[in-house]
């Protein structure tokens, strides 16, 4: 196991069944102390394996990875993303934030609108929220899923286990294409909830990340807790794990996710193309009209 995925091995859950959310604790740091400029260095170092791992990914083009980022509100999703991703070339790199779906979406199966946003070969695929608010917000607030114009004989209280299979069924599906998949959930803690939250109103250049919806859904955060853990152990397999990434200590969180990320990266065997005799005589050519120039 190489040293960047030994960071995050231990936050990877693969096989549901045993998985417990109060069992990791949002403060842990693995007894690393991280002051600013050591995370900052060794973030740095992380996020250039990562890009020579993506300029591979993309050369190939054979493969994609997708991640999949949820998190309660102001947990660091928007910052890891940022930070971890900093390095990659941006044409091998697509991000999507899902919000409440529009009235075309809704229209459609659940699944519809993610179809349009999966990653091309060769490239990592980003989602900031994803499918799996069908069964976390729309399971906590029972009135998002009264909207959804489902046949009402298919609406039962078996909904949650079937779209966890569905969803488990879509991810396998994907894997057998080719896309592997990487999933994260960051958990912070409802004290440190709070903390950034009261930063976000005192600080004016923050101010701007708060609203109102944030503070009623906080409300909710025991149904919440109870949504992801059944929606972890459900959907947690080799194909699709998930992170369970603690994430009061941002630096932290930053740097498991990018060992998340190499670690799945050098599960793909990447290498260059190999250039094959035909081509060979062909740049031999080009070199040769060019130095005769
Ligand atoms: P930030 O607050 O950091 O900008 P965010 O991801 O919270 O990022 P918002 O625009 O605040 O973005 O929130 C998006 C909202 O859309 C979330 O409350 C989320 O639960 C909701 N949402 C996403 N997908 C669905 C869905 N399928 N059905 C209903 N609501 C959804
Ligand atoms: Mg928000």
């Amino acid at each position: 196991m190489s040293k960047a995925a030994k960071l995050s091995r231990p936050y990877r859950v693969e096989n549901g069944r045993k998985f417990r959310l109060k069992d990791v604790d949002p403060g842990d740091t693995a007894g690393m102390k991280l002051d600013k400029s050591k995370a900052a260095d060794a973030l740095e170092k992380g996020v250039k394996l990562l890009a020579d791992l993506q300029d591979k990914l993309y050369a190939q083009d054979k493969r994609a990875l997708l991640l999949v980022f949820q998190a309660m509100d102001a947990a660091g999703k928007d910052g890891t993303i940022k930070h971890v991703m900093s390095g990659v070339n941006p044409q091998g790199c697509q991000v999507f934030s899902f919000k409440a779906p529009s009235a075309e979406e809704l229209d459609h199966d659940f699944l519809w609108r993610t179809m349009k946003c999966l990653p091309e070969r060769g490239r990592i695929g980003i989602f900031n929220r994803s499918y799996y608010e069908e069964v976390l917000v729309v399971r906590v607030h029972q009135e998002i899923l009264r909207a959804q114009k489902l046949p009402p004989s298919l609406v039962t209280k078996k909904i949650w286990k079937e779209r966890y299979e569905d969803i488990s069924s879509f991810e396998r599906y994907l894997s057998r294409n080719g896309v592997a998949i990487v999933k994260f959930f960051l958990h912070v803690s409802h004290a440190e909830q709070r903390k950034r939250f009261l930063e976000r109103l005192e600080r004016p250049e923050k101010n701007w990340k708060f609203s109102l919806a944030d503070a009623q859904e906080r409300k909710r955060w025991d149904d919440y807790m109870e949504a992801y853990e059944d929606a972890i152990r459900a959907t947690a397999t080799p194909y699709a794990p998930w992170y369970v990434v603690p994430a009061d200590e941002k630096p932290f969180t930053r740097l498991v996710v990018a060992s998340a990320v190499i670690d799945a990266l050098e599960g793909m065997d990447l290498a260059y193309p190999k250039v094959d005799e035909a081509k060979k005589a062909e740049l031999e050519k080009a070199r040769q009209a060019l130095e005769a120039e």
